[in-house]
């Protein structure tokens, strides 16, 4: 999709070196000689949570600050949430996780501020995701990491569809492709890892929600 608009991937090259032109930039230099030029450049290399002022008081820490539910950490009174959270999840398999999303945020802070406040709160908020590129609409609902059926909702060529993954025949995440009306309705399943039949998930003509009572 990304290519069919224009936009050109350059694979396994690394840049070497601004190239620059009476004090401003006028390109990059990559490894292979080539150049690229351009008056703007985006640095996407992702990020790591900082751990370590938490780590060196005493926290246990894994791939990030070890929290309970209630994202209470090892330490007295001390919580974490967030991207620095590392927290078990059942949308994982049970296993500990980081997710890295401004909603996971958001709600453990809720969360948080309830438990805080005097009624605990456990946080088990169902992660979902999204992102806006060109005219598509990208929604995920659940962790799909570990799935071992994928289904295709719909048909791709129209630009609006679903995939549903699934691991041991139990729904685990949707990605929802312009198809806004799926991403809502699968919450549903994915929170309670519905076990439905192939055949169900794959007709688009039904509606998701038609499905909840069924999974
Ligand atoms: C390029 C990019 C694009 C993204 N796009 C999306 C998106 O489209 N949708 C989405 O849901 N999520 C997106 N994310 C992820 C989202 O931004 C994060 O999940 C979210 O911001 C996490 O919130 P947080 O409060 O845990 O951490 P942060 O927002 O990173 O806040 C942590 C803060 O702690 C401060 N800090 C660090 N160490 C210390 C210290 N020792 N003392 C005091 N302060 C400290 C930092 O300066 C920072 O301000 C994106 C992230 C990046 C980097």
């Amino acid at each position: 999709m990304h290519r069919a608009k224009g936009v050109e991937f350059k694979l396994g090259v690394q840049v070497t070196e601004p190239i620059m032109a009476e004090g401003r930039l006028s390109g990059i230099r990559l490894m292979d000689g080539s150049a690229v030029d351009c008056d703007l450049v985006i640095v996407a290399i992702g990020t790591q949570p900082v751990c370590d002022p938490l780590g060196a008081a005493g926290a246990e820490t894994s791939n990030g600050i070890d929290v309970d539910e209630h994202c209470r950490s090892s330490l007295p009174n001390v919580y974490a949430i967030g991207d620095c959270a590392a927290q078990i999840s059942p949308y994982a398999g049970g296993k500990r996780v980081r997710i890295e999303s401004v909603q996971h945020a958001t709600d453990q802070a809720k969360a948080v501020a309830l438990t805080l406040a005097g009624t605990p709160t456990t946080y088990d908020a169902v992660p979902w995701f999204w992102s806006h590129q060109f005219d598509m609409k990208l929604q995920t609902v659940g962790l799909s990491s570990g799935y071992d059926t994928a289904v295709t909702r719909g048909d791709p060529q129209t630009g609006k569809f679903s995939v549903a993954y699934l691991r041991d025949g139990r729904i685990l995440a949707f990605d929802c492709i312009n198809n806004t009306k799926d991403f809502m309705q699968s919450k549903a399943l994915v929170k309670v890892a519905a076990m439905l039949p192939i055949a169900a998930i794959a007709d688009a003509s039904v509606p998701l929600a038609s499905l909840v009572a069924s999974g």
